[in-house]
């Protein structure tokens, strides 16, 4: 089996893309066989450097390599022209000036059948269809389907000006490189008549054809690169883990049996076929990829998800502030406003101040939980410091949030944190009681 990703260079890699170069390095690594990169950068306005970087970079970000390439479609310039050249010497392919206004009448002074045109030397490039008989795309998702031959218009292969359309030039570089099986999203279905009769007329052997189903969003609207189409760069970026991007991309039309989610790597090569790939449009769900995340998150071990979110952020020594956070997080960027304030010192947050810290009780708290700190003995544990703020709540007869909230406020600056006990204890017993004592400063002081 030789499969292919040909990504257009025209922006990021989003997740339709994405999900097809998974497929195909599925079965490529699955089957033994391989996986060419292409790169269609015909079209070179919008085919930029940066583009292609952004591709290698999102593939290499998911872990898909391939075993040839990366071949720029543009350096088989030559080669396509070459093959235009053989169509016409044949008689399979004409020059004519026809425009798409020719066209529109010819079709509607012949019901509606196909464009057939007059050799007239030179104009665009068409190859003649047949005019009897049917086409057959054989669609490992879709079945067999029959197009009346009549009914194609001829087709297009290179302009005037001789540079081949990019459906010539998809159908040599498929042929040339071997291909065995064309997986590709469902919006190319409507082409694939087209490459077949381009393979027909090279006498070419025509290669096995999955159409993936077509990605919706959760609103059931097609989703692209307009509408809603995250990148896999702003997947990364949005701290979702490769893994779980791999393993919840899997899912977008492919699935084992009704009930299995996860799937690890190597798994996903052995169960991954083209036979168990869905025709009804898939559901991109980011709340559903956000929960698979998330499990990923906290099933990680801990030196590894430290690893990740050093990474993540720039910084370092954050290993004590994940073994406590690491339950609270579906996202690695989620873990900074979780723990931040242990590097950074207390975020800033006036309404949580405001609610927490500036009236008489909430100030009575604090000082009940500052001076019940001051008194714990060592160590500094998170048992410790539970029994001495558990002792307050009691004596007091507060409800523990009544104390805890202004405590985590003082600590922390806002209200949402790791465990108050855990924070407590990671601040350890002199930056702890400065914060609390800062934040009853800065309120008799406000
Ligand atoms: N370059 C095309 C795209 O990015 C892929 C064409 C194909 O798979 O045949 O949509």
């Amino acid at each position: 089996m030789k499969v292919r990703f040909p990504p257009s260079p025209t922006g990021a890699l989003h997740i339709g893309n994405a999900r097809t170069a998974l497929y195909n390095w599925l079965l490529a690594r699955g089957s033994g066989g391989q996986l060419v990169l292409r790169i269609e950068d015909t079209d070179r306005e919008r085919s930029t450097k940066e583009n292609v970087d952004k591709i290698f970079e999102s593939l290499e970000w998911l872990g898909i390599d391939w075993d040839e390439g990366p071949i720029f479609q543009t350096q088989n310039a030559e080669r396509h022209a070459q093959v235009v050249q053989q169509l016409l010497d044949e008689g399979k392919a004409y020059r004519t000036t026809a425009g798409a206004e020719e066209v529109r009448a010819y079709k509607d002074a012949n019901d509606n059948r196909g464009f057939r045109g007059a050799d007239e030397g030179e104009g665009a490039v068409r190859l003649r269809m047949p005019d009897e008989g049917t086409t057959v795309v054989c669609d490992v998702i879709r079945g067999e389907t029959a197009f009346e031959n009549a009914l194609l218009d001829d087709l297009v292969i290179a302009r005037a000006d001789g540079t081949p359309i990019y459906h010539l030039a998809v159908v040599v570089d498929d042929m040339d490189e071997g291909i065995t099986h064309v997986v590709r999203g469902a919006d190319h279905y409507s082409n694939t008549p087209k490459h077949v009769r381009i393979y027909e007329a090279l006498g070419a052997e025509v290669p096995v054809y999955a159409h993936l189903p077509l990605l919706h969003g959760p609103d059931g609207k097609k989703l692209s690169k307009r509408h809603g189409a995250a990148s896999v760069q702003d997947l990364r970026d949005s701290g979702y883990l490769r893994e779980a991007v791999i393993n919840y991309l899997a899912l977008l039309g492919w699935g084992y049996d009704e009930s299995t989610t996860f799937f690890t790597i190597p798994e996903l090569q052995e169960l991954f076929s083209l036979e168990r790939v869905s025709k009804a449009p898939a559901v991109f769900d980011e709340q559903k990829l956000r929960w698979v995340n998330g499990r990923y998150l906290r099933g990680l071990p801990l030196d590894d998800l430290t690893a990740r979110l050093e990474e993540f952020t720039g910084r370092t020594g954050l290993r004590d502030a994940v073994a406590i956070t690491q339950d609270k997080m579906s996202t690695l960027d989620e873990f900074w406003p979780l723990a931040g304030s242990f590097f950074d010192g207390p975020f800033d947050d006036p309404a949580a101040r405001q609610k927490f810290l500036s009236t008489p009780d909430h100030r009575d708290a604090l000082q009940d939980a500052k001076g019940a700190l001051e008194a714990l003995p060592e160590p500094w544990t998170p048992e410790n410091v539970e029994e001495a703020l558990r002792a307050v709540v009691d004596r007091t007869e507060r409800k523990p949030k009544q104390l805890f909230q202004p405590l985590r406020v003082a600590l922390t600056g806002t209200t949402v944190s790791p465990g108050i006990f855990e924070t407590v204890a990671l601040l350890g017993r002199s930056e702890g009681l400065a914060r609390v004592g800062d934040a009853l400063d800065a309120e008799q002081a406000g």
